[in-house]
């Protein structure tokens, strides 16, 4: 039976004593005591304890990543997120529809480079019939058995309901009867995109057309109940206040707890891993919102709109300040450490924390790993998302090795279930082969740096297995 550890409400979030416990996982904090460390304690300091909670769960060797590709089946979406770059409405030139063989194919490639996991997501595209998903996933699961596919996140789903109809009375009940023929079809896990921030004023403004955090989160416990995986995400760093992160966190923590009382001791899944990013905000609508402190009458001294709003229960009134929504507040290097360690000390039921190079870069994501992170992500042979809205580095194996390295670490790399299936401790190791970094093409590891030879905006970045593999390091 899963027993949660208990809260001792009455102590200081900054408590020594009560971070020890805390780090060793015999505590859990509460949204008070999170938004007290948000706020007061130094950056260093909440890295050191998120490091030694980092170090209770992972130990002091190992650090991981994975080789798998991001594979975005549609840009067409019936959404219309603020913060999106991708999004189509289907009658754009550059709309598309992975033709299945092309999608097959860069499965093909991924395995050529050891890949062991496909991240498939789209668009949720209102004009394809559920057939097409599922002969997707048959073809996938015969002909690469050995690829697990993590795939659909959970807006989709909730749009896959309203395209499909499913017989049912309640939502989870209709996502159960989309997503159980899926995952016989050979759907392995649920990836956790779309989280962005729970709160409801947050959401509404700039989700649009995206479901509840209500109904995000009863997708995955639907996933968990059918016995799949999944894994938790929040974007910040944008209309958002402090509370709404934290609210964000409490959110993923309690329903963990529940599913994990309910559904682990009959082999249900759970959620694994939780990852942070910051908003990017190139080639957005929202990314021409004013930063703020620089609007016409901005008093930068007064408190930021979405601080004013948001309440650590997720109740904050979008009334509450005239200015909330048409200002951001973009979060930097150290704003995203200091999210991500605290992270790691409120989700003591999640296993692992993702370091974001993708969003922060190479050497960010390599600092996250002394702030509660365990996990450097994949290898990037493809990313399309967060591309569009102007980031895009590239990392090949030998240089996500050696970034884990440099920071200390033994590099091993992982499967969708967290299982270390290579610990590269050995002469053999990819980064360990290569005796002369600086005869690599180190410049093309930040992609931003060619801007003039990059496709127009909104365009697909993509990589071949050939200039994946040539990337080289910083
Ligand atoms: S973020 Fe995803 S759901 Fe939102 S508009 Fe873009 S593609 Fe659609």
């Amino acid at each position: 039976m899963h027993r949660p550890p208990p809260v001792h409400p009455d102590r200081s979030g900054l408590d020594e004593g009560l971070l020890a416990a805390v780090a060793a996982g015999d505590a859990r904090l509460t949204p008070a005591q999170a938004l007290e460390i948000h706020d007061r304690m130094p950056l260093a300091e909440i890295g050191f304890w998120a490091d030694r909670r980092c170090r209770t769960l992972h130990g002091d060797v190992l650090r991981s990543y994975v080789i798998d590709r991001n594979i975005n089946y549609t840009n067409v979406c019936t959404a219309r997120c603020t913060f999106c770059a991708f999004r189509r409405d289907g009658d754009e030139s550059d709309a598309y529809v992975l033709d299945r063989e092309v999608l097959l194919g860069k499965i093909a490639e991924l395995c050529s480079i050891g890949g062991t996991q496909i991240l498939m997501q789209g668009g949720m595209h209102p004009g394809l019939p559920f057939s097409w998903y599922v002969e997707l996933l048959a073809a996938i699961a015969e002909r690469f058995p050995q690829v697990h596919v993590h795939a659909f996140s959970p807006p989709e789903f909730v749009e896959f309901v309203r395209f499909f109809d499913p017989p049912g009375a309640t939502l989870h009940e209709k996502v159960r009867a989309v997503m159980e023929p899926l995952r016989e079809a050979g759907l392995d896990s649920v990836p956790g995109g779309g989280g962005e921030i729970f709160a409801d004023a947050v959401r509404r403004k700039i989700g649009l057309g995206k479901c509840t955090a209500e109904e995000w989160l009863t997708v995955m416990r639907v996933a968990h109940e059918l016995g799949m995986n999944t894994s938790a995400t929040m974007m910040f760093g944008h209309i958002e206040g402090i509370a709404d992160r934290i609210h964000h966190l409490e959110l993923v923590r309690r329903w963990q707890d529940r599913d994990l009382a309910d559904f682990a001791r009959d082999g249900g899944g759970s959620c694994k891993a939780f990852i942070a990013w910051p908003f990017q905000r190139e080639n957005t609508p929202l990314g021409r919102v004013p930063e703020w402190g620089r609007g016409e009458g901005d008093d930068p001294d007064a408190p930021f709109p979405g601080d004013v709003v948001a309440r650590l229960d997720g109740s904050g009134s979008k009334d509450a300040h005239p200015l909330f929504g048409r200002r951001v507040r973009m979060a930097g290097s150290t704003t995203y450490l200091r999210t991500q360690a605290l992270s790691r000390l409120y989700l003591d039921n999640v296993w692992s924390i993702g370091s974001s190079w993708v969003t922060m870069g190479p050497h960010v994501g390599q600092v996250g790993l002394r702030f509660g992170a365990n996990d450097m992500g994949s290898v990037m042979m493809e990313e399309n998302v967060v591309s569009s809205a102007g980031t895009t580095y590239c990392l090949n194996e030998p240089t996500l090795c050696r970034l884990i390295r440099d920071a200390g670490f033994v590099p091993a790399q992982r499967n969708n279930e967290y299982d270390l299936i290579k610990v590269h401790d050995g002469p053999e190791s990819p980064d360990l082969r290569i005796t002369d970094w600086s005869s690599l093409r180190a410049q093309r590891l930040h992609q931003q740096a060619n801007r003039e030879t990059e496709p127009p905006a909104g365009a697909k970045v993509e990589l071949t297995v050939s200039e994946a593999q040539a990337v080289g390091p910083a």
